[in-house]
């Protein structure tokens, strides 16, 4: 490496010949011409412009695959943006830091910083901001990759804080822009993505007139900051230390990955019933929507898991007992399965088992029938571990009127219901309002003190359907501290047609807006208990493409992660003490 870096530096000064162009001609034999020209070439870039060389990689966590487009920052010891790059498609970077290019004189002035604009330039109009710790003139200019001045400007300035406009002018591309004080200069990149004839550099704001930002009295060479970040991704810091060259490798954490992911309604024990038992969670499945493996792909790390009872299939008289099998052979699979999942009946144990990789599985009885009217046996489901019970199916109870009963408007919880009610609240069991007709939603309401949750519902003004939830309902789970997690169901999302991911991200949006919050959004899925899907919703293992289409409609990272899990933990810690 040493011989090769001195004949790289024969090629800077003017650029007058290049390296290899000097060493073609003594040469005859070509295999060593060829080989002499891959050294040369390969040595040459890393060294390019007399820069210090970093390269490395970007990839996923938990999957190890690259991450194409990741940013990369490098920042000096005193955190001056030394340069900026992308990884491409192998999530492989690779920079030259130009020492000498990045100062006309091989160093930082000691009167002024300028700090990068990223990633504002990407906008057609940005700020470009710097810093003046004494009072002087101080010129900007603005030139493209060719040299060509694009636009200057002269300010007599105190020191301080300041800001420069610049709107977009001149050709997209690569501009660079400088400031001058005092024979001191500095220049910087930016990127203008579209060609513009705006005003170029305009109005200079004063940012502030103190001036404590320590400027770096000289480049430091011993160590320096590098931090990568993707859309979708958590951001990661390295310090390196380096004196030619530097590797930074990452493994990025997407948002998604690093949230806990609940989903609030799934039915693959009907799946598993349903083919006596030849389904099974632990295995990768290609039909059906649910398995372990998936879960995994999707990052999930809690799920409520539906305890179903057919009010036609069954008779009435052995809901309860076939409810209780059920819920055997869930405890079975996940007793079978006891290094991938378990199942909970508090919030904490949430977080442990998601520390140690396991999926947490919560237990719903989906129907008030299960009970057969007898409080007993409501305890007897807490006592397995029954921690939440949606309060009817689509069929009524002798005390509580489903949504899609007739009467649903008008009659709602019978004095028994109410005691159901009122016992769930003391046991610490979390009332599941989807399905429930909307008087009898109202009684639950004026009898629990407990938030409350819609687990598979969406929103009734987006879709008319009675499944779905009134304005007036969802602000009244809202203020309550409830969560409604919205469902994947298409039927519920759109009134005709096949219904995209995007549907979904609407009805979000919905509750968003009409809320003010996200903090009664949550996500229930609905998957195996629902014949079609949303295109790109397609089963478990696609909860990250909600993550992704949240983040890029602009929702903040702490709302994803409330939509994911949080809110809904909020309502399991509340709930079951
Ligand atoms: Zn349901």
């Amino acid at each position: 490496m040493i011989e090769d870096r001195a004949l790289c530096t024969l090629e800077k000064p003017g650029g007058a010949k290049s390296p290899i162009g000097l060493f073609i001609a003594p040469l005859v034999r070509l295999r060593r011409l060829a080989l002499l020209t891959l050294t040369l070439l390969s040595a040459c870039q890393l060294l390019q412009a007399g820069g210090r060389t970093m390269f490395g990689t970007v990839r996923d966590r938990h999957r190890g695959t690259p991450i194409t487009s990741a940013g990369i920052q490098i920042f000096d010891r005193s955190g001056i943006l030394l340069t900026t790059t992308t990884t491409n498609a192998q999530g492989q970077w690779q920079v030259s830091i130009p020492v000498v290019g990045i100062t006309d004189q091989g160093e930082l002035p000691r009167t002024f910083s300028l700090e990068q604009n990223y990633p504002n330039p990407f906008n057609p109009s940005t700020k470009i901001p710097f810093t003046v710790v004494k009072s002087g003139n101080v010129r900007i200019t603005v030139y493209n990759i060719l040299g060509q001045l694009v636009d200057a400007k002269e300010y007599d300035l105190q020191a301080g804080s300041y800001a420069v406009d610049w709107k977009a002018t001149g050709s997209a591309g690569v501009l660079f822009y400088s400031v001058e004080m005092g024979g001191e200069r500095l220049t910087k990149k930016m990127v203008q993505l579209d060609r513009g004839n705006s005003t170029g550099l305009g109005n200079l704001s004063v940012m502030s007139s103190h001036v404590n930002y320590n400027l770096s009295p000289e480049f430091a060479t011993d160590s320096c900051r590098i931090i990568a970040s993707s859309f979708v991704y958590e951001p990661d810091t390295l310090t390196v230390a380096f004196v030619d060259s530097a590797r930074g490798d990452f493994m990025l954490e997407s948002v998604h990955d690093r949230a806990l992911v609940i989903d609030l309604h799934n039915d693959v024990m009907e799946v598993i019933l349903r083919t006596n038992y030849a389904y099974q969670l632990a295995d990768r499945h290609t039909t059906d929507h649910t398995d372990i493996p998936r879960y995994r792909d999707g990052g999930v790390d809690g799920q409520i898991f539906s305890i179903w009872i057919s009010p036609t299939t069954y008779s009435s008289s052995t809901y309860f007992s076939t409810a209780m099998k059920f819920l055997d052979t869930l405890k079975a699979q996940a007793n079978r399965n006891k290094n991938d999942m378990g199942l909970v009946v508090r919030a904490d144990s949430v977080d442990s088992l998601s520390r140690q990789k396991k999926i947490a599985g919560i237990v719903v009885v989906e129907g008030g029938h299960c009970i057969e009217d007898r409080l007993e046996n409501l305890l007897a489901f807490y006592a397995a571990g029954v921690r939440v019970m949606t309060i009817t199916w689509n069929n009524s109870t002798s005390w509580a009127v489903s949504a899609q009963d007739s009467r649903a408007d008008n009659v709602g919880l019978s004095e028994f219901g109410k005691q159901v009610i009122r016992t769930m609240d003391s046991l610490g069991m979390i009332i599941d309002i989807s399905h429930v007709g909307r008087k009898s939603v109202d009684d639950i309401l004026a009898t629990s003190k407990n938030p409350i949750i819609a687990s598979h519902s969406g929103a009734y003004a987006l879709r008319n359907h009675y499944r779905n939830l009134t304005d007036t309902q969802i602000r009244a789970i809202a203020q309550r501290g409830g969560v409604i997690g919205v469902v994947f169901y298409p039927p519920f999302l759109v009134s005709s047609g096949q219904a995209r991911l995007d549907n979904v991200i609407q009805h979000i949006d919905y509750i968003k807006n009409l809320v003010g919050n996200a903090d009664c959004i949550s996500l229930g899925s609905d998957f195996d208990g629902i014949e079609v899907t949303p295109t790109g919703l397609e089963n478990v293992t696609k909860f990250p493409a909600i993550t992704e289409a949240l983040l890029q409609r602009g929702y903040t990272r702490q709302d994803v992660r409330k939509i994911l899990g949080e809110n809904f933990m909020r309502v399991f810690r509340t709930v079951c003490k």
